[in-house]
């Protein structure tokens, strides 16, 4: 879908054009920009790239430094995600000896520094406050409901309620999920009293996980219970650009995500949406973005065609995550191919991305690889089979032999992405899933590899 303002229909005044190739500074520096990340990030280099290519200087403010394997990490600003308010004061100290153009975050905690720290920089980005409303399962949806906006059911409890106390007020299927989790961790789907009950349970024992208490998050300390909403899913991935939405793409979620756990598995674009099953998605989405006060950074949301209509499931302040940002190639305007992360660092320096750069016409897939059990990885074999299959671009093994697989809903990392392109995107979903059938992922228990090792 090409982004322009025709596929919003939420244009609030005529956008100003400017040339994107102009500068937007006198050129006596290049632009430095801060990108708040974790650096685990695959996005992080993406964004090098980007900054390379944009003549721009990337700044990192991370929790990691010493883990960096990339050049840019001279001059980093260290940072702890869950104090915020002195990764702010690092990050204003830094400003002050050499001032930041523009603001970048990767991933949930980090845009929300990334909106504290824009905020006392003086630069444009989303507000703090939306921020954490979009971050936070129940907030969004008492947002969304108050601007009459498609809602299912929902209510939280304190973590530590007994399950006994819900059953009364709940109907089903409903779902189970945590307030302050991401990736789909934690989110259960319950048809009867007895699944709901066991839902509760393990979603319990999850956010009382050591992993989990050390993100020191209070959102962890309540869980939420809302209506299932049946139906296809869809990601939609935009930005937002002085309060006025821009969508770049929507992506169809081929496989039917019914539960009871919800990983993702492929996104592809474009998108089979009938014309006014579109427009719903964009009016909710449009509606969303504005009801949480969203207002100028990349958006990535999801939303659900149900039999009532679109109904968002959520909207997060950051784009869409990971390698997975590489299934949108962008046309420039001179012509050229352009990185996702490309076009937002040029929004973020100001410049005007959403008349100059459209998604590329043309089918693209990526597929988030099942986890293919739980217990250590030994190995992945069919790679090579797997790359010649054709359309297939890429495919990146993340696990690392010897590490630890754990599945849905407890997980909340895929072992490696596979990348088609071609014309369409039903030939590109049949490239991803042809290239997955080809890869065997070897996983011992944990028993007996501890057994082996002793
Ligand atoms: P997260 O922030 O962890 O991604 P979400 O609320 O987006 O959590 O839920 C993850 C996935 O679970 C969604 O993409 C969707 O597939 C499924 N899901 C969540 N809530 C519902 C719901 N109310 N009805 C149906 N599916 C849901
Ligand atoms: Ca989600």
């Amino acid at each position: 879908m090409a982004c322009t303002n025709s596929a919003t229909g939420r244009c609030r005044s005529t956008p100003v054009i400017v040339d994107p190739t102009l500068p937007m500074r006198p050129p006596t520096r290049a632009p430095r920009v801060l990108l708040v990340a974790a650096t685990t990030g695959y996005q992080i280099r993406s964004f090098g790239a980007a900054a390379e290519r944009l003549g721009a200087e990337l700044i990192l403010a991370t929790d990691r430094c010493h883990r960096l394997d990339d050049p840019w990490r001279d001059g980093a600003v260290p940072i702890r995600f869950h104090d915020e308010d002195a990764a702010v004061r690092a990050i204003a100290d830094a400003a002050a000896a050499a001032p930041f153009d523009a603001v970048l975050a990767v991933g949930d905690r980090p845009a929300l520094i990334g909106a504290l720290a824009a905020r006392v920089l003086g630069l444009p980005a989303h507000s703090p406050a939306a921020v954490r409303v979009a971050g936070h399962k129940l907030k969004t949806r008492m947002r969304l409901r108050a601007a009459g906006l498609r809602t299912p059911w929902f209510r939280s409890i304190p973590v530590d309620r007994d399950s006994g106390v819900l059953l009364d007020r709940v109907s089903y299927p409903c779902v189970v999920k945590p307030l302050g989790l991401a990736a789909s961790r934690g989110v259960i789907r319950a048809d009867t009293p007895v699944e709901l009950v066991a839902a509760v349970e393990r979603l319990r024992r999850l956010l009382a996980s050591p992993e989990i208490r050390l993100l020191r998050d209070p959102a962890n300390d309540s869980i939420a219970l809302e209506e299932y909403i049946p139906g296809h899913e869809v990601a939609v991935e935009g930005v937002v650009t002085d309060g006025e939405l821009e969508i770049f793409a929507i992506l169809d979620k081929p496989d039917p995500l019914e539960g009871p756990f919800f990983e993702e598995t492929i996104y592809v674009t474009p998108d089979r949406l009938r014309l006014e099953e579109r427009r719903d998605v964009v009016e909710q989405v449009g509606g969303a973005v504005e009801a949480l006060g969203l207002t100028h950074g990349p958006i990535h949301a999801e939303c659900r065609l149900g039999p009532r209509g679109a109904v968002v499931i959520e909207v997060a302040a950051r784009s869409i995550g990971g390698l997975c940002s590489r299934v949108l190639r962008f046309n420039g305007p001179a012509g050229g191919s352009h990185s996702l992360e490309e076009v937002l660092f040029q929004h973020t320096l100001g410049r005007p991305v959403a008349r100059h750069y459209a998604v590329a016409r043309e089918g693209a897939a990526v597929m988030m690889i099942p986890v293919p059990g739980a217990g250590i990885c030994q190995g992945v074999a069919g790679l090579d089979a797997a790359r010649a299959v054709p359309l297939v671009e890429d495919i990146v093994i993340t696990t690392k032999p010897g590490q630890r697989l754990v599945p849905w809903p407890e997980g909340a990392s895929y072992p490696g992405f596979i990348f088609a392109r071609g014309r369409s995107p039903e030939e590109v979903v049949a490239a991803v899933r042809a290239a997955h059938d080809r890869l065997t992922f070897r996983v011992a228990s944990e028993i007996a590899v501890t057994a082996a090792m002793g």
